[in-house]
């Protein structure tokens, strides 16, 4: 036990049942070996770069930036600002973060910290059994996100290093042009976490997040252990 810290785990188990982008390739799992017959057991597991709770890097959309492998560990540990738009949004598939909750969050809390990783929490993890509620359909896609203006004030003015949702996209489901991914977010270096779980646990301000991504040599992006310490 780390005294006086708890630990609260952000990451979905990645299994044959973890919900995917609507049509993308579902993980394979194979046991190549057994305790019985070879003494030792292992197995061939194959998935999407994009597979349940993960890390995208901003090579996931502009060409000859980051890969997953390039960033180094201080980015991936970083206090965490926890912004929840649940009540507001409710059910809404459409609803999204905006610049008046970012002012309302730092009228409530005083200015975020800069250089922290901005956790979205908009209590959609509720459906993450239920791919038509969680994901919309396959080239229809619903869930919410990052307003592009919220993102870009986080992005410009608080040097958010990375941004991370309880969805599958930091762009709402409804954005099929990506404006966070494309030109506001990557395009300066920042990461993304898609698919986090219990952000309900975590303080507004006050955790930190260790983002336990692998370091896949030019990928675009990686499944991601995902895990907050709280004081
Ligand atoms: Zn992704």
């Amino acid at each position: 036990m780390l005294q006086g810290m708890r630990v609260v785990d952000l990451t979905i188990p990645l299994g044959p049942n973890t919900i995917m982008w609507p049509g993308a390739p579902e993980p394979t799992f194979e046991n190549l070996t057994s305790i019985k017959n070879d003494g030792y057991f292992a197995r061939i597991v194959s998935f999407f770069e994009h597979t349940g709770t993960h890390f995208d890097a901003p090579s996931h959309f502009i060409e000859g930036h980051n890969t997953v492998d390039k960033f180094p560990a201080e980015k991936l540990v970083r206090p965490a600002v926890v912004i929840d738009i649940s009540e507001r949004i409710g059910d809404d598939a459409d609803g999204e973060l905006t610049l008046a909750d970012v002012h309302a969050f730092e009228s409530a809390h005083g200015e975020m910290p800069h250089e922290a990783a901005i956790l979205l929490r908009t209590g959609w993890e509720r459906f993450n059994n239920d791919v038509r509620k969680y994901a919309g359909e396959p080239g229809k896609t619903r869930f919410p996100g990052f307003g592009a203006e919220a993102a870009r004030f986080l992005v410009e003015e608080r040097k958010a290093v990375g941004l991370g949702t309880d969805t599958l996209g930091i762009d709402p489901g409804y954005a099929t042009d990506y404006p966070v991914h494309s030109t506001i977010s990557h395009p300066k270096g920042l990461w993304h976490l898609e698919n986090l779980t219990n952000l309900s646990q975590l303080p507004p301000l006050g955790a930190w997040v260790i983002v336990g991504v692998l370091p896949l040599v030019d990928g675009s992006g990686s499944p991601a252990r995902v895990i907050a310490l709280l004081p």
